[in-house]
C-alpha cells in the first residue's frame, strides 16, 4: 500500500492517526534539530515534521538530504501543529514522520513548482510533465475533465450516441489545409487527418444514428494564430429529423448545463441576433454582448457637409465610450496610434466630446456645428461625460476597426468581466463568402450547409445575398460553436459544388461517396461542433487556451518536448517511396 490518504485531504478531525502518504517533495527547511517537508500530490499539500526530540537522528538525517521533487513515502502520526495555517486546506495538522522511504529520486527542476515560477514559457513547454504539477495547470486539466465530463452527462441523458470516426481518411473542406499521412500499402498516396468528422456525421445520420456526438480531435494546417493549435478538440454533434430551431434549443440546453453544473451559473433564454445585426451593430460576427457600445451609422448626419473625408465614405460609422470625455488630448492621440497600427490599419479617427453642460467639443468644430453633434450622440447613445469616436471608409474594413476599438475600450474599462457570462446565437448567415484576391465565392460555413428556403434561385444572380441555414453559439466574444442544417438530398448538393468552382467530376472524386449515401433515403439533418478547448478556457475565466491542454504545441506548431515534427530516417522514406525535395 503506497499511501492510506491523500495529501489534501487531512485535517484535525485525523490527529492521533497513524498514516501513510506518498507524493513529492515541494520544499523543506532545516533548523538542524528540527526538519519540515512540504509533500505534494495531485490533491494538495501536507507539513512532514522531522524532529530530533521525537524521531530518530537517522531519520532527520534522511530528510536533510531529500532533494526538491524527489518521490517519498512516510508513514507517521498526525499532529496539531503548533502555528496553524488557515489558508491551506491541512493547515490544522502535520505528520509527524517515523518511517521515511525515497521511492525515486529527482534531478533539480529546472524551475520552481510552485503557483508563481520563475520558468519561462518555453521551458514550461519542454518540461510540460513539470508544469503539468503546478496547481495552474492541474487545476486547468481537472476543470477540463469535468467539462468533458458533464458534456457527456447531458449528451447522453438526451439520447445521443457516442460514435468513434476516423482519423485516417479523405480531405474535409473546413477552410484549411489538411495534414496529410503517405500510405505505405498504397504507394503513392495519402491520408489527410479530418479537420472535422463533417462528412462521417452525416453519413452517420444516412446509417439511422439520429443523435450524434463524439468529443473529437481535428486537425487544420493553418498560418498559427495567437492561441490557435494545429490539433484541437471539438465537441461534435449531428440530429436528424430536425429544423434549426430544435438544434438551437438543444445545445443551448447544454451550454447552459455546464454553466450552472461547472459554474453554478444560472442564465436567462439565449438572445438571438441576426448575421447581418450582428455586423451593423457591432462590426463582428461574434458581438460581446456582456457590455452596450453599439455602433451608430452616422452617414445621415455626418455626409452632405464640407468633410470630404466623410462625403466619400461607404460608411461613416461611431461609438460611445462611456466616461471617454475624461481622455486628455494625450490619451486621444494614443488611441489613434493604437487604431493606426497595421493589426487596427485605421487612417485616423474623429472624435466629439460630450461635455457635461450638454455641449460637444469636436476635432471637426470646423465642418459640424452643435446641433450635427447632437445628433452624433443622439444616433451613438451618447451622454454628457462620454466620449463618441467615429471612423469611416470601406464598410467592411471600418467596421472591423470599429469593433477592434470597441473591444480594446471595454477592456480598458474593465467591462470585459470574466466571472459575467453572456451567450448569444448569431443566425442566418450568409451562405457564401467572396474571396476579395481571387473574385471566387466560397463556402462561409462549408459546402454541405443548406441555403435558406426559397433562396437557391439568388445563387446564379446575387450569390453574396444567400443566406444559409447557419448559426453560431457566441460566448463573451468568442465563437464558441458552430453549425448548420445541411442539405441531405443530391440534386442541391451538386448546385452547390458547382457554384463552389468543382467540376462535375472534381465533385464525384472529392465527395461521391456522400452524393452516393444521399441517394439511399438521406434524413434531413443538421448539427454543430463546439471548440473545446476555447470553451474551457472561458468556463474557466481564461484567455489562453494552452493551459487546458495537456502537451499544447508552440506558436510555431512544434512540441518542443518531444520535438516534433521531425525528419524521418531513409528507411521510412523508402518504404514509402518518397523523395524530400527540400529548398536548402
Ligand atoms: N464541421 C463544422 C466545423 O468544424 C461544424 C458543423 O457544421 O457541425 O465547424
Amino acid at each position: 500500500m503506497f499511501r492510506s490518504h491523500n495529501c489534501g485531504e487531512l485535517t484535525a478531525a485525523n490527529i492521533n492517526t497513524e498514516v501513510t502518504l506518498s507524493g513529492w517533495v515541494q520544499k523543506s527547511r532545516d533548523k538542524g534539530f528540527i526538519v519540515w517537508v512540504d509533500l505534494r500530490d495531485r490533491y494538495g499539500l501536507t507539513q512532514l515534521v522531522f524532529d530530533e526530540e521525537r524521531t530518530s537522528k537517522k531519520l532527520i538525517e534522511q530528510a536533510q538530504n531529500l532533494g526538491r521533487e524527489f518521490v517519498i513515502q512516510v508513514t507517521g502520526m498526525v499532529i496539531e501543529r503548533a502555528s496553524k495555517n488557515p489558508n491551506m486546506p491541512t493547515g490544522d495538522i502535520e505528520i509527524l514522520v517515523s518511517k521515511l522511504t525515497i521511492l525515486n529520486e529527482s534531478m533539480l527542476p529546472p524551475f520552481t513548482i510552485e503557483d508563481k515560477t520563475d520558468g519561462g514559457e518555453d521551458i514550461r513547454m519542454k518540461y510540460r510533465y513539470l508544469d503539468i504539477r503546478r496547481n495552474p495547470v492541474k487545476n486547468s486539466l481537472i476543470f477540463r475533465s469535468k467539462v468533458s465530463q458533464e458534456v457527456r452527462n447531458y449528451l447522453s441523458n438526451e439520447g445521443f450516441i457516442e460514435v468513434e470516426t476516423p482519423y485516417l481518411i479523405k480531405s474535409t473542406p473546413e477552410g484549411a489545409r489538411d495534414f496529410v499521412v503517405p500510405s505505405r500499402m498504397n504507394q503513392g498516396e495519402f491520408y489527410a487527418l479530418p479537420q472535422s468528422p463533417q462528412t462521417f456525421k452525416q453519413l452517420l445520420m444516412v446509417g439511422g444514428m439520429d443523435k450524434y456526438f463524439q468529443i473529437v480531435k481535428c486537425f487544420r494546417d493553418e498560418d498559427l494564430r495567437a492561441d490557435r493549435q494545429p490539433e484541437f478538440t471539438q465537441i461534435d454533434c449531428e440530429m436528424a429529423f430536425v429544423e434549426q430551431e430544435d438544434i438551437l434549443n438543444v445545445f443551448e440546453g447544454l451550454t447552459r448545463h455546464l454553466l450552472k453544473e461547472v459554474n453554478g451559473v444560472e442564465v436567462e433564454k439565449f438572445p438571438r441576433m441576426l448575421y447581418d445585426d450582428a455586423m451593423r451593430l457591432y462590426g463582428n460576427d461574434k458581438p460581446d454582448i456582456r457590455f452596450g457600445m453599439e455602433f451608430g451609422e452616422l452617414n445621415d448626419v455626418a455626409q452632405h457637409k464640407d468633410f470630404g473625408v466623410f462625403n466619400t465614405a461607404e460608411l461613416v460609422v461611431g461609438i460611445a465610450v462611456p466616461g471617454g470625455n475624461s481622455y486628455t488630448r494625450k490619451d486621444i492621440d494614443k488611441l489613434i496610434n493604437w487604431l493606426k497600427r497595421p493589426q487596427v490599419g485605421a487612417l485616423g479617427m474623429v472624435y466629439s466630446r460630450c461635455n457635461d453642460d450638454g455641449s460637444y467639443k469636436s476635432s471637426v468644430d470646423k465642418f459640424y456645428d452643435q446641433d450635427d453633434l447632437a445628433k452624433w450622440a443622439e444616433v451613438t447613445g451618447a451622454k454628457p461625460g462620454d466620449l463618441v469616436c467615429v471612423l469611416s471608409g470601406e464598410t467592411n474594413k471600418v467596421r472591423a476597426q470599429l469593433s477592434a476599438l470597441r473591444m480594446e475600450l471595454a477592456e480598458r474599462l474593465g467591462l470585459r468581466d470574466p466571472k459575467v457570462f453572456a451567450p448569444l446565437w448569431v443566425i442566418d448567415f450568409p451562405l457564401l463568402e467572396l474571396d476579395e484576391e481571387t473574385g471566387h465565392y466560397h463556402a462561409m460555413h462549408h459546402p454541405f450547409t443548406s441555403p435558406k428556403p426559397g433562396q437557391l434561385e439568388l445563387l446564379d444572380s446575387n450569390p453574396g445575398d444567400v443566406k444559409a441555414n447557419a448559426y453560431d453559439l457566441v460566448l463573451n466574444g468568442n465563437e464558441i460553436g458552430g453549425g448548420s442544417i445541411r442539405i441531405h438530398d443530391k440534386e442541391t448538393q451538386a448546385i452547390m459544388f458547382k457554384h463552389l468552382g468543382f467540376t462535375e467530376e472534381e465533385a464525384k472524386a472529392q465527395f461521391g461517396f456522400l452524393m452516393d449515401a444521399f441517394q439511399y433515403g438521406a434524413p434531413p439533418h443538421g448539427g454543430l461542433a463546439f471548440g473545446l478547448d476555447r470553451l474551457v478556457a472561458i468556463l474557466g475565466g481564461q484567455e489562453t487556451i494552452r493551459d487546458f491542454i495537456a502537451f499544447p504545441k508552440n506558436n510555431s506548431g512544434r512540441d518542443v518536448m518531444i520535438d516534433a515534427p521531425a525528419p524521418i530516417d531513409e528507411q521510412q522514406l523508402t518504404e514509402l517511396s518518397l523523395k524530400l525535395n527540400l529548398k536548402s
